[in-house]
């Protein structure tokens, strides 16, 4: 007797779950959690994460008018940045991330840090702001070049983060290792500046949109100085790997910016996974590209953004397929 009334009462269910889903156009996306890994509180990632949010909560809102119901809420906590986002979107903790072209491409591959522990299921979604990779140097540190940086108390980053990842590449790049610093340093990159200006480090490397408020602390707070990197090593770097270019840090920037810096960078890319359903892609996608212009407006590094730079620039994983709907809906594939 008990039983058949569990059946009867998961029909009865059931045949109310069917009524939901014949008057919900959305019904995948409805009433669906999301949550953006970005970096540190004080990064653009931070900012990229919370603006998409902001686009989605807009639909969100706007289809309450308009009888178009995404029901999608969004949070975009700080996190350590990159590779930690990759591998929490692998992990199924985080449906989607903010992370460097070259994080993006070594997951997808099974290549550098992610040898053997290939990300089959991580998607594209689109690209961000180009990020160049700064070393920041003390004002008294004597450091005016990469070379300058042996026996002195570096902050490489935390692990987990791009810019950590992105040092690493470049140490080995230049025959050095950590063991070459005085002291290397793991603080997060809302702490390196401080660090800097209170004389506790030399230098730190970081991988950041430009302007970035974080920098800023050292360089217009405590006079720190951004160097070039475009030796042979960073020539060698970019020529033999897609996902690096040589960047421009403009004159002017920041207090100490009296001239171009010179160095290479990477894109910052939105990524996700194949088991994040189409439909709740599809929707985050369009709420960001149909406020685009809302959106260039949230950070200067967002200004010049553009959609076919966006779909194309810094992608290596295979774009997820809710993006790929929006995107040829619009003719831009
Ligand atoms: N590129 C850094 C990383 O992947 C984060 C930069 C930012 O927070 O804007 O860890």
């Amino acid at each position: 007797m008990k039983s058949i009334k569990k059946i009867t009462i998961g029909a009865v269910v059931g045949a109310a779950l069917s009524v939901i889903s014949l008057t919900s156009p959305l019904t995948q996306a409805a009433n669906t959690f999301i949550s953006i890994g970005t970096g540190g509180p004080t990064g653009v990632y931070f900012v990229v994460g919370n603006s998409i949010c902001r686009m989605v909560h807009k639909e969100a809102a706007e289809g309450r008018k308009s009888g178009r119901k995404h029901g999608i809420r969004c949070a975009a906590p700080s996190t350590g940045g990159s590779n930690y986002n990759i591998g929490q979107i692998g992990e199924g903790e985080l449906d989607f991330g903010v992370a460097q072209s070259d994080w993006q491409y070594h997951a997808s591959n099974g290549s550098s840090k992610w040898e053997g522990k290939k990300q089959s299921d991580l998607r594209a979604v689109f690209s961000v702001h180009p990020e160049p990779f700064h070393i920041i140097v003390g004002k008294d540190s004597g450091i005016n070049s990469w070379g300058d940086l042996a026996g002195k108390r570096v902050n490489i980053g935390n692990p987990g983060s791009g810019q950590r990842g992105t040092m690493e590449v470049l140490m080995t790049a230049h025959g050095i290792s950590s063991s070459d610093f005085k002291i290397a340093t793991e603080l997060t990159s809302s702490e390196q500046s401080k660090a800097l200006c209170d004389g506790k480090i030399d230098a730190y490397g970081y991988t950041v949109g430009v302007p970035n408020a974080g920098v800023s602390i050292a360089t217009d707070g405590c006079d720190a100085r951004i160097i070039n990197l475009n030796s042979d090593v960073e020539k060698g770097l970019v020529n033999s790997n897609p996902f690096y270019a040589f960047a421009t840090i403009p004159a002017g920037t920041y207090k100490t910016s009296s001239q171009d810096v010179t160095t290479f960078g990477v894109k910052a890319t939105f990524v996700s996974s194949a088991k994040v359903s189409a439909d709740v892609v599809y929707e985050l996608v369009r709420a960001v590209f149909e406020n685009i212009e809302d959106f260039r407006k949230l950070h200067p590094a967002f200004a010049n953004l553009t959609h076919d730079q966006m779909i194309s620039d810094g992608l290596s994983a295979p774009l997820h397929e809710g993006a790929v709907r929006y995107y040829k809906e619009q003719g831009w594939m």
